[in-house]
């Protein structure tokens, strides 16, 4: 592991970083999440590059003409989902500057410009919508939209942003700075268990499954748990566990994935039968014919039992993202400055590169996870797999920039 790497490493590991349980909760424009930008501001300053942040809050570091064309951007995101764990996400970062710092150790001449970003509010974990930073530049978010979206303090984004500093009124798409750059290669963590399975430190990313969040708001009456008795309550809480069941249960027989992972309970007493539940649906699958049959069953399933219980459901779509399949041109030279030796597979997560796939040539490297698990503190990698992750993104950055 090289120096700078532990250095950057070890400067980063206590923000945000909760004591106790070792998760992060980096949040959107939170005070942890200035840290981490500080971070970033100082890293990009100490290696001579020039630092800026874009009209979205996306931050970058360039190295060579800031307004040259043809670059190549490297990078990925430093905040977290709550309680998460200290490799997704800053582990691309990192390896990115220290990439940069190999190959100059190495002498190696830069004939492209070099950039690293740190794209603002990639995880959604405030705002409730993944990579918002990424989508404002390639336009598919639009920036009123944006604005009004609002944490569960009822603070909205552009509150948020103003109270750090950064003029909501600047978002939007930044086509020129995108069509500055040549190609993007985001270095991620694993959020699975494939590199394992097949022993390889490194792969290459093939493709992003469609996947989105649902709001399930199952609505009955509140009553006391004590003398209520069980047929006289419409309780929506018997309706909520019969549609999680059911959403098991089809996702098994799709081959897909459906979490209820958030549950919002009203009025939440522990005597008292809920007049509201409402869940959230993160559901993914390979295709978008599978889960859009999935998430039909799903809410197939939640009137059914809504209905059985006295009780009523709406179901509102907060969010989706289509397949990403990444352009072969790109996927291939990766593979070929990795000598082949790579396997190239899929991942149910999404990522800033999937989002500017659509607008520029975009890659992804995955860096094995030996239990797969992620969005938690016990996300790991082992150390040499991430020096393996270095030295891989080193060997693509001086086979694309370098002469
Ligand atoms: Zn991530």
């Amino acid at each position: 592991m090289s120096a700078s790497f532990h250095e950057m490493w070890a400067d980063l590991r206590p923000i945000g970083r909760d004591g106790g349980t070792g998760g992060y909760h980096r949040y959107a424009w939170t005070g942890a999440d200035a840290d981490c930008r500080a971070w970033f501001r100082a890293q990009a300053t100490a290696r001579g590059m020039t630092y800026e942040t874009d009209r979205n809050g996306n931050q970058w570091a360039h190295l060579g003409d800031p307004t040259a064309g043809d670059a190549v951007a490297l990078g990925s995101h430093l905040d977290s989902v709550p309680s998460g764990g200290a490799f997704d996400g800053p582990l691309g970062v990192v390896s990115s500057f220290a990439a940069i710092d190999e190959l100059r150790r190495k002498g190696a001449e830069f004939t492209r410009p070099v950039r690293v970003a740190n794209f603002s509010d990639e995880e959604g974990a405030r705002f409730g919508l993944a990579c918002v930073g990424s989508r404002l530049a390639a336009g598919a978010l639009a920036p009123d939209a944006a604005r009004a979206l609002r944490d569960a303090d009822g603070t909205t984004l552009a509150a948020a942003m103003e109270r750090a500093g950064q003029d909501p009124e600047a978002l939007g798409p930044d086509p020129e700075r995108l069509a500055r750059i040549g190609a993007f290669v985001e270095l991620h963590i694993e959020q699975g268990r494939a590199l394992d399975l097949t022993g390889d430190r490194i792969g290459v990313a093939s493709a992003i499954w469609p996947h989105g969040r649902w709001r399930f708001d199952f609505r009955g009456e509140a009553n006391h748990a004590g003398t209520t008795r069980l047929e006289d309550r419409r309780d929506p809480m018997l309706a909520y566990a019969a549609t999680v069941l059911a959403a098991r249960r089809a996702a098994a027989s799709a081959g897909a994935l459906a979490t209820f992972g958030k549950v919002a309970v009203e009025p939440n007493g522990v005597n008292a039968v809920p007049s509201l539940v409402r869940g959230w649906l993160d559901s993914r699958a390979a295709d978008h014919t599978t889960l859009e049959a999935l998430v039909t069953a799903v809410e197939q399933a939640a009137s059914e039992s809504a209905a059985q219980e006295g009780t009523t459901v709406d179901v509102v779509r907060e969010s989706f993202s289509p397949e990403v399949s990444f352009g072969a041109g790109l996927r291939d030279t990766l593979v070929e400055l990795l000598n082949g030796a790579v396997p190239v597979l899929p991942t149910g997560a999404g990522h800033d590169a999937g989002i500017l796939s659509g607008t520029l040539p975009s890659a992804m490297l995955f860096v094995r996870n030996p239990t797969g698990t992620s969005h938690s503190p016990a996300e790991n990698a082992a150390e040499d797999d991430c020096t393996a992750g270095v030295t891989a993104l080193a060997d693509v950055l001086e086979g694309l920039a370098c002469a």
